[in-house]
């Protein structure tokens, strides 16, 4: 097996349950093509084995601290089960669910979504893609499903020098599949939707949502209305607003879909709708903030916060007495500690009591692993204007 060596300070990554190592930690490298490789420190001590990116920042991402285990096909096949049988129960709620969350799982760069019968997967390293043979054919073992679509058009892929495309690696995939999220039902579009086909990531807090919702509702960032339907289920009346024509014209199915004719479906940029609705002192009895990522990098963070801070305290101001506000954030960038102090300085400025419900992560399936911040992403809170 081929070896690299690393730095102190890249095997005190290691030791702080971060899997990555960088480029610049890695001392000597092997020559060969991506792959599995053992590694050591400098003074030659094993240290576990990785997964080798020759062309990626991010160089080697550990799999086994066990240096002498070998990653063949029966290590996918246990590695992968693990992974599953830590989701038995969910299929009782939804029949679309994340079974592998990458680093969360401790399969670094591997994303498998379950859709129903058929599988979407994202393997995001070059080391990852060698053994791409042993990943379909432990999902085959395991599950039996019908198709298996690679979703690989992400920019990550570019970053190892990977081809970015989506491809069928078996079986047949359907343009739509329906996913069932408690009582609700809505479309997933595996091969053309935003990540794998859905925003699994959000199914929990979407249940809360719908259990507090009452009164007219607003969905600010609805896509194909999923926060919408769970709130229709409740609210006298539900409009979901996106700036994608195309997202309403899903949305709108999926209410029929549901046999809800209490939509309404509104194509607008949110900060300006907000705005509107503000001067004409328009009132909501619950709204739904779930926007895309303000901020994509660390530096755009600022002018993220002066979004995010500017879309709740309109929100916060459009509530009736007694009205409920679920907002997130998506931005990795964007920290617990951050995303708390954008609230609370939204609230301060809104002239409004606003009451901390409920603080709300991702799904119990995306698995947030504490010394890998990255496999964090989603902030939620449930809040309430007291009067
Ligand atoms: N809440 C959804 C996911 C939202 S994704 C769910 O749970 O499934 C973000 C959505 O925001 C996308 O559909 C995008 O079209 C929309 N969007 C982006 N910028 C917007 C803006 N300024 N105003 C309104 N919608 C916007």
């Amino acid at each position: 097996m081929l070896t690299a060596t690393v730095s102190t300070k890249g095997a005190r990554r290691w030791a702080a349950g971060h899997p990555w190592i960088y480029r610049s930690d890695v001392l000597d490298a092997p020559a060969d093509d991506a792959g599995a490789v053992r590694v050591t420190d400098q003074r030659g001590k094993p240290l576990g084995i990785a997964l080798w990116s020759p062309r990626s920042e991010i160089s080697l991402r550990l799999l086994s601290s066990n240096a002498d285990a070998t990653i063949d096909a029966p290590w996918w096949h246990h590695a992968i089960g693990r992974a599953i049988a830590r989701r038995s129960g969910l299929d009782r709620e939804t029949n679309a669910f994340r079974l592998v969350h990458g680093e969360g799982d401790g399969l670094p760069s591997l994303v498998v979504d379950r859709y129903d019968q058929w599988l979407v997967v994202q393997l995001m390293s070059a080391g990852l893609e060698h053994f791409r043979s042993d990943i379909v054919q432990a999902l085959l073992d395991h599950l039996s499903p019908a198709g298996i679509l690679a979703r690989h058009d992400v920019s990550l892929r570019a970053k190892e020098g990977l081809s970015q495309d989506v491809e069928l690696l078996f079986g047949a995939v359907p343009e739509e599949i329906e996913v069932r999220e408690d009582a609700v039902r809505f479309l997933a579009a595996p091969w053309h939707g935003q990540k794998t086909g859905a925003f699994l990531d959000q199914r929990e807090n979407r249940t809360l949502v719908g259990r507090v919702a009452r009164g007219r509702a607003l969905d600010c960032f609805s896509y194909h209305g999923s926060f919408a339907l769970h709130l229709a289920r409740q609210a006298s009346h539900v409009v979901a607003l996106d700036s994608s024509a195309h997202a309403l014209v899903r949305a709108e199915e999926n209410f029929r879909r549901n046999g809800l004719t209490n939509g309404e479906f509104i194509e607008a940029n949110a900060f300006e709708y907000l705005k509107v609705q503000e001067r004409a002192r328009v009132r909501f009895d619950t709204i739904v903030l779930d926007p895309p990522a303000f901020a994509k990098t660390r530096s755009a963070l600022q002018a993220a916060l002066r979004g995010y801070k500017e879309i709740n305290l309109r929100a916060m101001r459009l509530l009736s007495p007694g009205g409920v506000l679920f907002t997130a954030s998506c931005s990795y960038h964007l920290t617990k500690p951050l995303f708390l102090e954008m609230l609370e300085a939204a609230a301060a400025d809104s002239g409004r009591r606003m009451v901390l419900r409920e603080l709300r992560g991702q799904a119990v399936d995306h698995p947030e692993l504490l010394t890998v911040p990255e496999t964090g992403y989603i902030k939620g809170a449930l809040l309430e204007a007291l009067d």
